[in-house]
């Protein structure tokens, strides 16, 4: 079917086939809440069929020399980048997102990760260290199959961020994408096949959570389970994995922190302040409480307001638009539930405080809350939406406890001008990733993931192959063959 005049199969894509499905999904835009695709709907014989290929797949693929796997992996990088247009126009429709956005950086990204981590197979690289005269020799050998299991709010980025470094392993994938943004997997599917990728070795399973999903966490056969999603959901894949004892590696949310000292840029913390609203709020990283020093408070909150109050609101086709739809209507109510309580709990609405009805009811207002009191959920709970909550702190002590102070630990930013304090608060907040005077700035060699609640495990790097990858170490006795060495 057409989506936005490209033509996007609805269908599962299992051992280099299409597959349909007797039952199907409604696959609803957040644009206009028009139902845009009948998704088909995947249950436990998909799942098993999916499986099956992925594993006849890994026979060959696991042993195709890692040159060949790099080259495969460019070719994939070089159709999403041929395609770029095609997959911004269906993403920005299936989930929301910036359609400038899309092009200018999740699309080029998504055809990076593929470069990245098709380069980085030949620097996989621990040299060889002798224990009495033995050669210890490290190796990743590619693991079998893996399930990859993401979210809706970055569909194509989080799927590719995990599909490349699980190909270039030489592990065959079975991806279960969202079902409220399934469509750019299955363009993705025909660029894998376009470049050549061998049947199995990519396979997409289109489906609810609690079927397809559920089905492919506790299935024998799955060597490896990469999850990106909520916390709650988390819980109950780690419970299925315990049963075959899989592996597992989540990326799961967040509350973090945002700091400004009294010796900060003012205006810089300010923008990269009123940076959290970027796709309405519905990013893990998004550093939602903001911890601003007493004696810059008022100044901080005058000039956040001013800026905030700018921010358009509208179609994420528009190039005038700032802020996007929420992805559903649940969802608008979901955020609106938080805001409710907050207030009922007494915390002062300093912006937004609503859906934006105007838009027809799936803009969520940028919101600002202050005064809020000690313990309220508003600051412990992941909203997913663009809410912010503003508190003053009186020391460095204060601004660390107050950062530390949830169950999550994905990220937090720090603003000051001064490089010890920075360091110090660097070392003591606990989180996965920390910006100091900056935010969002990724590179895929460094680790990422979560702290606390917000994760097990680090991808990003050798961390990616080290989870994707079974590591091996060759432990060899000395020679006796007269040729010397060990
Ligand atoms: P979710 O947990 O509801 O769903 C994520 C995926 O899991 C979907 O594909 C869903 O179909 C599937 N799923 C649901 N129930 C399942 C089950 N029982 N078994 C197997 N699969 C199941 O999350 P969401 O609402 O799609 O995404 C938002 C969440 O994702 C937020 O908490 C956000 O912070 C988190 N997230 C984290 C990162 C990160 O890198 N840390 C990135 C993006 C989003």
């Amino acid at each position: 079917m057409k989506v936005e005049d490209v033509e996007v199969s609805t269908e599962h894509w299992i051992g280099g086939e299409r597959v349909a499905s007797a039952q199907v999904f409604d696959d609803v835009s957040p644009i206009d809440g028009a139902t845009i695709a009948e998704v088909a709907r995947g249950s436990r014989r998909e799942i098993d069929l999916a499986v099956a290929a992925a594993k006849s797949g890994f026979q060959a693929w696991g042993r195709t020399p890692p040159q060949e796997r790099a080259r495969v992996l460019h070719a994939i990088a070089a159709g999403i980048e041929r395609r770029l247009p095609e997959l911004a126009a269906v993403e920005t429709r299936d989930a929301g997102p910036l359609l400038r956005a899309m092009q200018r950086s999740v699309v080029p990204r998504a055809a990076h990760n593929f470069h990245h981590f098709a380069d980085h197979l030949s620097a996989l690289e621990v040299p060889d260290f002798e224990t009495r005269g033995h050669r210890n020799h490290v190796r990743w050998e590619p693991s079998g199959v893996v399930a990859l299991i993401t979210p809706w709010n970055a569909p194509l980025m989080l799927a590719t961020w995990k599909i490349a470094p699980a190909l270039a392993s030489g592990a065959a994938v079975v991806l279960k994408p969202a079902e409220w943004s399934p469509l750019t997997a299955s363009l993705l599917a025909d660029i894998t096949h376009e470049a050549g990728l061998p049947p199995g070795v990519f396979n997409v399973v289109q489906g609810l959570g609690e079927e397809a999903g559920a089905a492919l966490v506790r299935h024998p056969d799955v060597d490896r389970i990469s999850f990106t999603g909520s916390t709650q959901t988390a819980r109950s894949i780690a419970a299925a994995a315990a049963r075959n004892l899989t592996p597992l590696s989540f990326e799961l949310g967040g509350k973090s922190p945002f700091l400004v000292f009294d010796d900060a840029d003012l205006e810089l913390a300010v923008t990269h302040a009123v940076g959290q609203y970027d796709h309405a709020g519905q990013v893990c990283l998004a550093a939602t409480r903001l911890l601003v020093h007493r004696r810059l408070y008022d100044a901080f909150l005058a000039r956040f307001l001013e800026r905030a109050r700018a921010l358009r609101q509208g179609d994420p086709r528009d190039p005038a638009t700032d802020i996007g739809p929420q992805i559903a209507r649940e969802h608008v109510a979901r955020i609106d539930r938080f805001v409710q309580t907050a207030i009922g709990r007494g915390a002062r609405v300093a912006l937004g405080g609503g859906p934006n009805e105007e838009l027809g009811g799936l803009h969520y207002r940028p919101t600002l809350f202050v005064d809020v009191p000690d313990g309220a959920e508003i600051l412990q709970e992941e909203v997913f939406g663009p809410v912010l909550t503003l508190q003053p702190f009186d020391d460095d002590e204060e601004a660390i406890a107050l950062a530390n102070g949830t169950r999550y630990g994905l990220a937090a930013a720090i603003f000051t001008q001064d490089r010890a304090r920075a360091e110090r608060v660097s070392q003591r907040i606990v989180a996965g990733t920390i910006w100091v005077n900056c935010f969002f700035v990724r590179d895929l060699r460094a680790p990422f993931g979560g702290a606390r609640q917000s994760g097990v495990g680090r991808e990003g790097g050798n961390w990616s192959f080290d989870f994707y990858a079974d590591v091996k170490n060759v432990c060899t006795a000395p020679w006796n063959d007269g040729a010397g060495g060990s």
